[in-house]
This record gives C-alpha cells, structure tokens and sequence, in this order.
C-alpha cells in the first residue's frame, strides 16, 4: 500500500513470519524486488534492507529510506557461486577457493565490478561486494527475485544494525513495504568484508576470521580503521569506516583490562555518574557478573567465547539504550571473533576508552 505523503513515500508496513510462511513470504518478497520495492529480509549476520540489485533508482530507496550518505556503497547478495561472474569483470586469484570453503556463509569478496552493476551499488567506486548468505530465507528471496539483492544493513543510518525483525519495525516502520521475519539472526555482526583487490586485506571483520582467512589463502592483512579511528584526511578503504557507526543514544565507554581490573573500574565509575544523578547500566560477562550484584547490567555473553558476545550486542545495546544514559562496557582480547565484536564496540563507544590496568 503506497500512500504520497508531501515528498516522502510512506507504507503501511507488513511483516510475514517466514519460520511459518517462507514460500509465501518469499514470494511477496520477489514481487516486490521485482517491481522495484525495498524488502527487509534475515540473513545469519543481521537483518538486510534489500533492492534489485541491478536496477540504480531501486537501489537508490535504499539509501533514502535509511538515510545512509550516498557514498557508502552496498553488498550484492547472490543465491548461487556462478552469480558472482556476471557481477565481477574478473575473478581474483584467491576468490575461487575461498568461495567453496566460506560460501555461504558470513564472508563478502571485493573485486572488481562489471558494466551491469549500477553506480547507485558501488557509490561510484569500481569494485563490487558480494556475498552468498547461508540463510535460507535469504537464499529463497535472492532466488525467487530473479535478479542479485542490493543490500546494507535494516537499521536507521547509524544506529546498532538490526538483529530481530522488531529491530527493524523499531526502525524503518513506515518507510518500507514488508519485513520477512526469521527470527534472531545467528551471528549478529554484520559480514567479513575481505578486498581482493591487492593483497588480501579485511575492511571489516566478521565470524569469518582472519586466522581462518589465512589457514586457507595465506597472509591476510587487516585494515588499520578495523581498531582505530579515522585521522583527519585518511582515505577510507571501506567508506563505511569512516562513519560513526552502531551508535545508541546513551553514552558508551569500554573498559580494558584484565576481567578483575575492568570490573573494579566500572564499579568506581558507575558509583560516579549514579551520583552525578545518571542512569548507568553494565554490559557484563558471565565471568564478571559476580561483580556487579547490586548494580544494573546485562550479561552478554562468555569472554572467551566472543561469537556469544557478538551475538547479543546490537540487541543488548538497543535494550539498554531504553533505560540507560551511560553504557559501561568492558573490552576483551581483540583476537579471532572479538576483533570482530571490538570494532562494533569501540564504534558504538565513538573510541571512548578506559585502559584500567594503566593506573
Ligand atoms: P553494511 O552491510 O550496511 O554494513 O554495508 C556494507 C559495508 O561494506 C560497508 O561498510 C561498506 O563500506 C562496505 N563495502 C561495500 N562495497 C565496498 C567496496 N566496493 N569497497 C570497499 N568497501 C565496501
Ligand atoms: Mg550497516
């Protein structure tokens, strides 16, 4: 249902559960893609906004409906390997193996793109992202829509990226025609972006890790924004990177340091801002909830199992950004999967950092 409303285009926005309802959701779905809609769909990362991948004003929706600034390109989703050919004017010579040991699964390739990808995808650049997801659903709407799926992330530009279809209803209510509904996303942080352009290099880390990268092609090399953040007049590799990203309203300050040292800052600090007449919440660990008894946290994970970390952060955050101004949140080792669950953190804190074993 379009309704014009001034300039901006409205909908009443459906969702279909696709654990109940995947082949009529999916076909919904492709209709829509088909006649140039926008729909959001589950992948194992986070929840996707998709378009005809093919068709730039398509595309284009994409970036108004979230407003997500123009030169911050796209991920095309495929449903099958062969798929990636017509989108790549070459194949880089690593890209074959990684695609039989990774795909489908949470790996984006980066190589350069063919005449039929329009420039509204790529934000002008002359490469291309692609990836095959493992989700099924995904797989189903890519496949039925006939065409690759043009898609970012489901979330409002800058916000935590969406990890339940009620994130994206919380988000995008009115601005989107339909919403396949799959349940909690798997991994939830978005894709690993590796550029095979040059040496192989990650833009953005994921569940697929650098050390599994290399266990497969060799040397991998990790882009220097993946930790840092952007210096004045540095060239973004992944233009993504140079946004603030995953941000929610509250304040966010991550704490290093061994799991006894960071527990022992965070309760100083929180005693501090409840004080000064703030709400603060902790997001703890199973390891160091003992800790905090009498204090407001959530527990998201296990600190030496990051992939559960992942997991719950961008909910955790949305759920905490509802009652708290200040997020205290303790860093971990940014090895295998937490380098991963460090970049989001560290962005959603904007690089706010306490080292609590430097006292
Ligand atoms: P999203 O899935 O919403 O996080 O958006 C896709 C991510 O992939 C963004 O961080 C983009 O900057 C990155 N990306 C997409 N295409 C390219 C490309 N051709 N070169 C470098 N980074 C890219
Ligand atoms: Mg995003």
């Amino acid at each position: 249902m379009r309704q014009k409303q001034e300039e901006i285009q409205t909908y009443d926005t459906q969702v279909i559960n696709t654990v109940r309802q995947e082949e009529a959701g999916t076909i919904q779905g492709a209709k829509l893609i088909q006649a140039g809609e926008l729909v959001a769909f589950p992948t194992e990362t986070v929840y996707g906004l998709g378009a005809n991948g093919l068709n730039g004003d398509a595309v284009a929706k994409i970036f108004e409906a979230k407003g997500r600034p123009a030169d911050n390109p796209l991920i095309e989703h495929i449903s099958k390997k062969s798929d990636v050919r017509q989108l790549w004017s070459r194949m880089p010579k690593q890209a074959q193996i990684l695609m039989d040991t990774f795909w489908p699964g949470p790996l984006t390739l980066i190589a350069p793109k063919s005449d039929i990808v329009p420039d509204e995808v790529t934000a002008g650049l002359d490469t291309v992202a692609v990836r095959l997801p493992q989700n099924k659903t995904a797989r189903a709407l890519i496949a039925k829509s006939g065409v690759p799926i043009a898609a970012p992330s489901a979330n409002r530009s800058g916000r935590p990226s969406p990890t339940t279809a009620q994130h994206v209803m919380d988000d995008m209510c009115g601005r989107i025609p339909l919403i396949l509904d799959g349940g909690p996303c798997k991994y939830g942080v978005e894709s690993t972006v590796l550029s095979l352009v040059g040496e192989p290099t990650i833009l953005r880390p994921g569940a697929i890790t650098r050390e599994m990268l290399a266990a497969v092609i060799g040397e991998v090399h990790v882009s220097n924004s993946i930790l840092n953040p952007m210096k004045n007049g540095e060239v973004a590799a992944s233009p993504g990177m140079k946004y603030q990203h995953y941000a929610p309203n509250a304040e966010v300050v991550v704490i290093l340091g061994t799991p006894e040292e960071a527990a022992k800052r965070i309760n100083a600090l929180y005693r501090e801002a409840e004080a000064e007449g703030k709400s603060v919440e902790i997001a703890a660990t199973k390891q160091t909830k003992q800790y905090y008894r009498d204090k407001r946290n959530t527990v998201l994970g296990d600190r030496n199992e990051p992939e559960t970390l992942c997991a719950n952060l961008f909910a955790a955050l949305r759920e905490m950004d509802t009652r708290a101004e200040l997020i205290l949140a303790e860093g971990i080792p940014a090895e295998d999967e937490g380098l991963a669950y460090m970049n989001r953190l560290l962005r959603a804190a904007g690089f706010r950092v306490i080292d609590a074993s430097k006292e």
